[in-house]
């Protein structure tokens, strides 16, 4: 079994990179990939530790992007989609790719900066330096919602970002984050093979002939595999996204998208029991791209 989907707490996960290498060894794993938000930093710490264990580790990504919706599919008032682009194999990317990520660290600390300034002018008793606490080098929403939750502001995660931390909520902010197709690129002139992630969020979730026609625009620059087995996805979804990786030759991918406590019920290597990717997936993805295109 692998699991191509997984965070450390060096992204928005609860295990360290030693704790989460030492998961996938017990488990076993035959092979692991860790795909933190817009950092290597869970990968780098995790890489020597993985090779004292014997444990197959692949380098990976999850990039948060926004994907400008078509003419006809804009509502007025509303900021363009959050879409996460996976990248693998990026583990000694092309100059210019760790600093195009530094880019993007520092645009959400600047959008930390803005949320801790709205919530304080809403009432909320909150700090940086407390979420910070957490979240460490990439403080991100989702540990905004835990102390949110921790001092009684919500009874629930759901409600922090319903209430204060959602695009559109009372404290919602706009951060400048890369288009879909932009990080496409960087990924694939870094080296990496640009994967769509968990498409299921895409486009109001099950339009096939939607999704195909965003597809065939994303692989003219650069997308090279979609993420067909993932944990939010039903058998039906994971059939429709094979098809579509089918048509287009794109590489299929698949994993739980681990966060440990952060996301409870979401197993590794099993997600919400529904996974067990035999490792012929990564032949199969290593086998497509060796293509060259
Ligand atoms: P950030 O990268 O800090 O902007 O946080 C993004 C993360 O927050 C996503 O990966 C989700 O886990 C979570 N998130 C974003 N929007 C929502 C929402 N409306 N409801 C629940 N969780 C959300
Ligand atoms: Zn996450
Ligand atoms: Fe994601
Ligand atoms: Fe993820």
């Amino acid at each position: 079994m692998i699991d191509l989907h997984t965070h450390t707490d060096q992204s928005d996960g609860t295990a360290t990179p030693a704790a989460l290498v030492a998961a996938a060894k017990a488990l076993p794993l035959e092979a692991l990939a860790i795909t933190d938000h817009d950092t290597l930093a869970g990968y780098d710490i995790a890489a020597p530790r993985a090779a004292e264990a014997g444990l197959e580790l692949i380098c990976g990504i999850e990039l948060s992007t926004r994907l400008e919706p078509k003419p006809e599919d804009r509502i007025p008032g509303k900021r363009a989609p959050s879409v996460h682009l996976l990248g693998y194999f990026i583990d000694a990317p092309s100059p210019g790719f760790r600093e195009w990520i530094v880019g993007s660290q520092r645009s959400r600390h600047q959008r930390n900066l803005t949320l801790i300034a709205r919530l304080n002018s809403l009432g909320v008793d909150i700090t940086l330096d407390e979420v910070k606490v957490i979240g460490r080098n990439l403080t991100g929403r989702p540990h905004f919602a835990r102390i949110l939750l921790q001092k009684g502001y919500v009874k629930s995660n759901q409600e922090a970002f319903d209430k204060y931390l959602a695009d559109d909520a009372e404290a919602g902010v706009e951060r400048d984050e890369p288009t879909l197709f932009e990080a496409v690129k960087r990924v694939s002139e870094g080296g990496g093979l640009p994967v769509l992630a968990h498409p299921v969020r895409l486009l109001g979730g099950r339009d096939r002939a939607k999704l195909a026609v965003l597809l065939e625009e994303l692989i003219a620059v650069g997308l090279r595999g979609i993420e067909v087995f993932h944990s939010e996805h039903t058998p039906e979804d994971s059939e429709t996204f094979a098809s579509l990786a089918h048509q287009f030759d794109l590489a299929v991918t698949g994993g739980s998208d681990y966060h440990g406590g952060n996301k409870p019920g979401i197993e590794l290597g099993t997600g919400k029991g529904n996974l067990h990717l035999p490792y012929s997936v990564l032949e199969a993805i290593r086998e497509n791209a060796a293509v060259a295109r």
